[in-house]
């Protein structure tokens, strides 16, 4: 980036739970062997017009009991919203990354937020393929005051929104302006190997999304975020945990 545009928002990362997995569930044919503790958050941003959140998580009572995964919560969405000085009916917009579950189980919590979706991820989870079927479920959405856009989109004078497709047909990054730069959310599940130095055969400056429906646009949404961003923030990378705030 040759010249930084900043602004007055502020991220607050907010960690509800983490899993062990191995990195290649995340680094497509590449780290396989290696553990990393992977974390599910919501991302409080303060400093918009109105309160946004990007995601409305999960909590391990789905992820466990429903999913079968094995993961340990680290505090309850109302706790984690309570240190950041929020609660849920403060929210007024929620940023939907994509609809993957672990991404939206929460939504219903939200009493006063619409969720804004890109119409491609809509269109998935209403009619998602067989491959995608347990990623997906459509009650999630149910009932939920849905804004749907289409492409790129504005959001506030600080934030807009990405479509960033591959790891989803209708992944959105989210483009925040921060007083060190633009940070980007990615809108895909990655840590911050996905972004960092080629490993192995593998001679690019990305490693695209294990999980995708489209492995070509998933790197080329990655190079993206990559050329667009001052700070990365990987959707799931466990870094976050002992930063309390971005920057
Ligand atoms: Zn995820």
């Amino acid at each position: 980036m040759n010249c930084i545009e900043v602004g007055n928002c502020v991220i607050f990362p907010i960690p509800l739970w983490v899993s062990a997995a191995d990195k290649s569930a995340f680094t497509y044919l590449a780290n396989l062997g290696q553990s990393v503790c992977v974390t599910g958050y919501v991302w409080y941003i303060e400093g918009s017009e109105e309160k946004v959140l990007v995601d409305a998580g999960a909590d391990v009572e789905y992820l466990c009991k429903v999913r079968g995964h094995e993961a340990y919560q680290i505090q309850t969405l109302e706790s984690g919203l309570d240190k950041v000085g929020v609660s849920v009916s403060d929210i007024r917009l929620i940023i939907q990354t994509h609809l993957h579950a672990d991404h939206i189980v929460l939504a219903s919590r939200f009493p006063k937020a619409r969720i804004l979706v890109q119409k491609d991820e809509l269109e998935f989870v209403r009619n998602p393929h067989c491959l995608f079927e347990d990623a997906y479920v459509k009650e999630f959405v149910r009932g939920l005051k849905l804004e749907v856009v289409e492409g790129d989109t504005q959001v506030s004078r600080e934030i807009s929104v990405l479509l960033t497709p591959g790891h989803t047909p209708g992944s959105q990054s989210v483009s925040i302006k921060t007083e060190q730069g633009t940070a980007i959310i990615s809108g895909f599940c990655a840590i911050r190997e996905n972004f960092g130095s080629p490993v192995g055969k593998m001679s690019s400056p990305v490693i695209a999304p294990a999980v995708h429906t489209n492995l070509f646009q998933a790197y080329d949404s990655m190079l993206r975020i990559k050329k667009e961003a001052d700070i990365i923030v990987p959707l799931h990378d466990p870094e976050f945990l002992a930063k309390s705030r971005i920057p």
